[in-house]
């Protein structure tokens, strides 16, 4: 075995106080019952389609494709109930917590997407909601409080630490080993504790399971090249996975700020699982600092330490100019505001084009739809001065 692969089975795991260890183990069962249970397959497909809008579309974008110089089809989650993948993972969650006969889900949230994901799965599924949020975030993000609320969701403010995201998360691990007869936790990535990452991995696989029959449909063949963002890697793991045995490239992009698996990343532990952090080198976490709030976390799900240990994926970080290049052409050549996170990965084609053969075939995740982000991107360029000119 070389080093790469004895390294890469390190990843992941299950780094959690001992009073979580058993829920984990039942949350693994009850999941593990589900993925054998073809009536819960069933449930969530049935809802995947009359709620969600699934399948999404795979568009071929035809003056996008121009631009780069071969063939590029979206993938559009941005198309989803709520604008953005999320919603896969946190129907699946909530319909296991019914399963599970639990009747209140908690989650944490940064910038207020994952909270709002989950208020919107548990309003429809009729559980109690409650969503842990930084003071300074809920500050930034006053109307993902008030969306929140509005979904019948509790907001819990963190007033400990740095008031942000990691705070929210240590609240809401805290609250789950309290109350665990009642209550499920909804992580909203491909991180945390296993079974946490595989199960999420499963749930937004979908995506992937339905670009590989869209573009056999389309095309009659695979696609060379797979594009995606990651934050903490969920819409790119859900499009990647059904293609991981397949001959197809994969691009993952990182935002600029938060470079953990193309720059500044080494192996550690937090939040439960072991995988690339950025940190000092005494392992203390540092503060990321991206443009797409849903890039902004320090670390990644460990499959994609995995993929990077062992090449099967790439991975990239791209610069604010080339995100909001991105951002601005897609709705140009397109008709397509894409999500700030989402942009980044169509930022990669446009800087990377020089090296896609003109017969290559690339699928690109869209994974968001960008009315969340306009005015914050008004604000950017218009700082840079020229506004809309200068991209
Ligand atoms: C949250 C979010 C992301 C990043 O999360 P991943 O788990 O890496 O997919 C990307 N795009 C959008 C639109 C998001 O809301």
């Amino acid at each position: 075995m070389n080093k790469g692969t004895t390294r890469a089975l390190r990843f992941g795991g299950r780094y959690v106080a001992e009073t979580l260890y058993t829920p984990l183990l039942e949350l693994e069962e009850a999941w593990m019952a589900c993925t054998q249970d073809p009536g819960f397959e069933e449930e969530l497909g049935s809802l995947l389609a009359s709620y969600v809008g699934r399948p999404t579309p795979l568009y071929f974008a035809d003056r996008l494709s121009h631009e780069v110089g071969c063939k590029v089809y979206l993938k559009r989650e941005d198309l989803c109930h709520t604008g953005a993948h999320k919603i896969n993972n946190t129907l699946g969650q909530c319909l296991l917590t019914r399963r599970m006969g639990k009747t209140r889900v908690i989650a944490e949230t940064g910038a207020g997407q994952h909270g709002v994901a989950t208020a919107t799965a548990a309003a429809l599924l009729g559980l109690e909601c409650e969503v842990y949020m930084g003071v300074q975030d809920m500050r930034r993000q006053a109307l993902n409080v008030f969306r929140m609320e509005l979904l019948g969701a509790r907001v819990i403010p963190v007033e400990g630490g740095s008031q942000t995201l990691k705070d929210a998360i240590n609240e809401a691990l805290r609250d789950w080993a309290a109350n665990l007869d009642s209550t499920h936790y909804v992580i909203g990535s491909v991180v945390g504790p296993h079974p946490y990452p595989t199960m999420v991995r499963d749930f937004q696989a979908v995506i992937g399971k339905e670009a590989k029959r869209q573009i056999l449909e389309a095309e009659g063949r695979l696609p060379t090249h797979c594009v995606a963002c990651v934050g903490g890697g969920s819409n790119a793991l859900g499009l990647f996975y059904p293609m991981e045995g397949d001959p197809v490239e994969f691009i993952g992009v990182e935002a600029a700020g938060a470079e953990t698996l193309s720059l500044r990343g080494e192996p550690g532990v937090l939040h439960g699982f072991h995988s690339y952090f950025i940190q000092d080198p005494h392992g203390q976490i540092i503060p990321t600092d991206a443009i797409a709030a849903g890039l902004d976390y320090p670390g990644v799900g460990p499959q994609h330490s995995i993929y990077r240990e062992t090449g099967r994926a790439r991975y990239f970080s791209i610069s604010r100019e080339e995100a909001l290049r991105g951002f601005v052409t897609l709705s140009r050549l397109e008709g397509i505001i894409p999500a700030l996170e989402s942009a980044h990965a169509v930022g990669w084609l446009l800087a990377h084009k020089e090296e896609l053969s003109p017969d290559a075939l690339v699928v690109v995740c869209l994974s968001g739809r960008g009315d969340k982000d306009v005015q914050s991107v008004e604000e950017m360029l218009s700082a840079k001065g020229s506004g809309l000119e200068c991209v």
